[in-house]
């Protein structure tokens, strides 16, 4: 017999519904990774509103997210033994902007001087092969080279070099298809401009940077929780597609307003629920 939705199914969809909240790098509110991410969720993620990983997607999301783990180690191995002076898992703050993160890894290009300090941040992304297929005849997402900005500026590096690795297969009848393993690379300096405005990338990266450190700073001086993606769920046709993998979709079905008293009862409630 085949089983509609199997024990082991149901274990593992158990044992991923409570991830733990994993700390900034230096204990900030926010995080670099969260860079053009919806406001509200950074302000959940900050308060370390417990996240809930359940709904349809949820296994398939956990399942992306171990490959790509296990692609990040593998290819920073790799840079390890191959790449001179590579630094991998570099810690970097931005305090004056309330956030901080890890770079998957920095190294001095074959091409730069010796005698200059920049260096090149790498910044490794796995994807399915829609995205993967789409950033390599389009190219690659902003927030990623935002992010990846934001790690150069942080560590002085004035390059990035962005690494694409598709996890899985489109049918080979397709013209422009894409295979697990396929890997598509960018090197880019940070005053590159990346649109036809010719706002560099550095200029749009500190933008992002002061505005999510304004949007904390009002929030943690008047508790007021920003609408972030929300604002669109009652005047779009389809609630934002972000929404629909979010780990605090309950949060924002439920509770449309919300001030920081709910927040904290919330973190306490869930916590306790949480480690039962
Ligand atoms: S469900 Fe949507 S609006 Fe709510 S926090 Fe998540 S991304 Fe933001």
């Amino acid at each position: 017999m085949q089983y509609e939705t199997g024990p082991a199914e149901l274990a593992l969809r158990e044992h991923i519904k409570h991830p733990p909240n994993k700390p900034t790098a230096d204990g900030s509110f926010l995080r670099i990774s969260n860079i053009t991410t919806c406001d509200r969720k950074q302000v959940f993620d900050g308060m370390g509103v417990p996240r809930i990983e359940a709904g349809p997607n949820a296994v398939n999301g956990f399942v992306a997210k171990e490959i790509g783990n296990t692609m990040h180690e593998h290819v920073q191995a790799a840079f390890n033994e191959k790449v001179p002076n590579f630094e991998c898992e570099v810690e970097v703050s931005i305090s004056n902007c309330l956030t901080s993160g890890h770079a998957d890894g920095v190294y001095q290009a074959s091409h730069d001087m010796p005698s200059r300090r920049e260096g090149t941040v790498l910044e490794i992304k796995t994807m399915r092969n829609y995205g993967f297929r789409k950033a390599r005849n389009e190219g690659p997402k902003e927030e990623h080279l935002f992010q990846a900005c934001a790690y150069a500026i942080a560590t002085g590096s004035t390059k990035i070099h962005l690494v694409y690795i598709c996890t899985d297969a489109t049918p080979s009848r397709w013209k422009d298809s894409a295979r697990a393993g396929d890997m598509v690379e960018w090197l880019y300096d940070i005053h590159d401009s990346f649109d036809e405005s010719g706002t560099s990338i550095s200029v749009a990266t500190t933008y992002f940077l002061e505005q999510h450190a304004q949007m904390a700073k009002n929030y943690l001086v008047n508790g007021h929780i920003p609408e972030g993606l929300r604002l669109y769920w009652g005047t779009a046709e389809e609630i934002p597609w972000e929404c629909n993998y979010c780990p605090y979709y309950d949060i924002c079905e439920q509770q449309g307003d919300i001030n920081m008293t709910d927040v904290i009862d919330l973190v306490i409630k869930e916590t306790d629920e949480s480690v039962k």
